[in-house]
């Protein structure tokens, strides 16, 4: 148990909670949880637009950084400047680095280094934590 204390001690704190959540928006964004894979029609979102937190509304990725990994999850090689922090866990025995929105606390997903060039980075992101907003 000593474990799951650390965790809960190292948690962001939460600066806002929008109450309008789904059961599972709020279970993946103040839980750290996460959705199945292949689960977000997010992932065949093809428009232009940005990608904005689905509890706060700041924006987050824009379209063009968004790629197909393959994982299943909605993937970006890189997000707008300054929008997370980052923070390890241990959940799955080793080592990940998660990200959360600095302007909320929610957390999104996880920062892998298997993404494309230019950054190398892949941001796996919760589909359900995003809001896609067309652009026009
Ligand atoms: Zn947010």
């Amino acid at each position: 148990m000593c474990c799951w204390k650390t965790i809960k001690s190292n948690r962001i704190n939460m600066k806002k909670k929008n109450e309008k959540l789904t059961s599972e928006q709020k279970i993946i964004l103040f839980e750290e949880g996460t959705e199945p894979p292949g689960s977000s029609e997010l992932n065949y979102e093809k428009r232009e637009g940005t990608y904005c937190c689905a509890n706060c509304g700041i924006k987050l990725f824009e379209s063009s950084y968004k790629y197909e990994s393959g994982s299943g999850w909605p993937s970006f090689f890189k997000s707008l400047p300054d929008v997370f922090e980052t923070k390890t866990d241990h959940l799955l025995g080793y080592p990940r680095t998660e990200y959360h929105c600095k302007n909320c606390g929610g957390h999104h997903g996880h920062i892998f280094n298997d993404g494309p060039e230019p950054t190398g980075k892949r941001y796996c992101n919760n589909g359900v934590c995003l809001i896609f907003e067309p652009k026009n």
